[in-house]
């Protein structure tokens, strides 16, 4: 054993990005997240081999300023938080800093970025380590490639799943954040090909549409009710619309794509006896509350948070949906569509 001593920031860069960064699609999530809080309008994802070769993002956010640059890849650095009152009213997707340098901690990472008006920065890391840095002539925004993910953590490369999965699990994330901002134009190509593009026009049908099929998104209806604390809205599925799984419902909260179990289980009480056993709706809901009543700090992904009065939340949507249904059946099939 060897006297207790401060790891080197690297090191500990590399050891938190373990939670970070499990996989490509956890990369993927990260920087399109950074370009959403970035205030753009447009985010162009590319990945090669699943990612692993190399994932690609493209916005037209507001930058980073020249002297931030090094600062950005640096842990716990953000501009998305001050002080401990902005804990508890968090509007960005991010704020605790890691995501950068826990990717180039296990990559090969070139990044372009500038702010209006100004000239940019291009700067290139690779296992945590700035290799060159130079003024660059780039146009408002950031363009950030990452190359050779996980090459100095060869036990996270072996322990990944088949290049099929991995691309699925890109394809799921980019989804469900294009439907968390239907204000936004994405595109995703995989090895050149492209796999999704939605408008930006802030038309949630476009989007399912774009996502699930226009045969899907026709059968999708319209349904919002809010309370003192909560308002739900958004898209689901008529009963005869169903799948085997859980995975083509989305819950968005605060514009953040969440997991949580108790709203599953509330939207398909909704459907009260209309769905059979085992099958599932496809829905879209949106959420909107006051931030102090989500906790967004419970885990390094943010997927999984926790909602004061989650509970009055269930049951404002259960309801939303047991009455949204209830009066679909009341129209007669030969108005419906019209
Ligand atoms: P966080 O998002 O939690 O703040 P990150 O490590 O993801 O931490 O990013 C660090 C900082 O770098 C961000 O706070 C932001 O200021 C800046 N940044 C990262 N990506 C972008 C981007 N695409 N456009 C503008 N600024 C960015
Ligand atoms: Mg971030």
């Amino acid at each position: 054993m060897v006297q207790i001593h401060q790891l080197d920031s690297i090191l500990a860069d590399q050891i938190s990005a373990g939670e970070v960064v499990e996989r490509p699609a956890s990369v993927v999530k990260e920087l399109v997240e950074n370009s959403i809080d970035a205030g753009s309008s447009q985010v162009d994802i590319a990945v090669e081999d699943a990612g692993l070769k190399s994932i690609q993002v493209i916005d037209n956010g507001q930058g980073i300023p020249v002297d931030e640059i090094e600062m950005a890849f640096r842990r716990h650095a953000t501009s998305k938080i001050s002080d401990r009152q902005d804990l508890f009213q968090i509007v960005t997707l991010g704020f605790r800093g890691e995501a950068l340098p826990s990717i180039v901690s296990v990559s090969d990472v070139t990044m372009e970025t500038a702010i209006e008006g100004k000239a940019g920065t291009k700067i290139h890391l690779k296992g945590g380590k700035i290799l060159e840095k130079q003024v660059s002539e780039s146009r408002r925004g950031t363009n950030i490639i990452v190359n050779d993910l996980f090459f100095n953590t060869p036990a996270r490369l072996k322990y990944l799943s088949s290049v099929q999965t991995e691309l699925s699990a890109i394809t799921d994330i980019v989804n469900r954040l294009a439907l968390s901002h239907t204000d936004i134009a994405f595109s995703l190509l995989s090895n050149g090909r492209e796999l999704l593009h939605t408008p930006g026009n802030g038309n949630l049908k476009q989007v399912i549409s774009a996502i699930y099929g226009i045969n899907v998104a026709k059968q999708m209806i319209h349904f919002e009710k809010q309370n003192n604390d909560f308002k739900v809205s958004g898209y689901i599925s008529l009963p005869k619309l169903t799948r085997a799984s859980r995975n083509y419902v989305s819950f968005l909260l605060n514009g953040r794509y969440v997991r949580n179990n108790q709203l599953s289980k509330a939207l398909v009480q909704g459907y009260g006896s209309k769905l059979m056993v085992g099958r599932y709706p496809l829905a879209v809901v949106s959420i909107e509350s006051d931030p102090i009543l989500v906790d967004v700090n419970v885990h390094p992904t943010k997927q999984e948070v926790k909602i004061s009065k989650e509970q009055e939340l269930c049951e404002l949507l259960s309801k939303s949906v047991y009455a949204r249904i209830s009066q679909e059946n009341l129209i007669p099939d030969a108005l419906k569509n019209m």
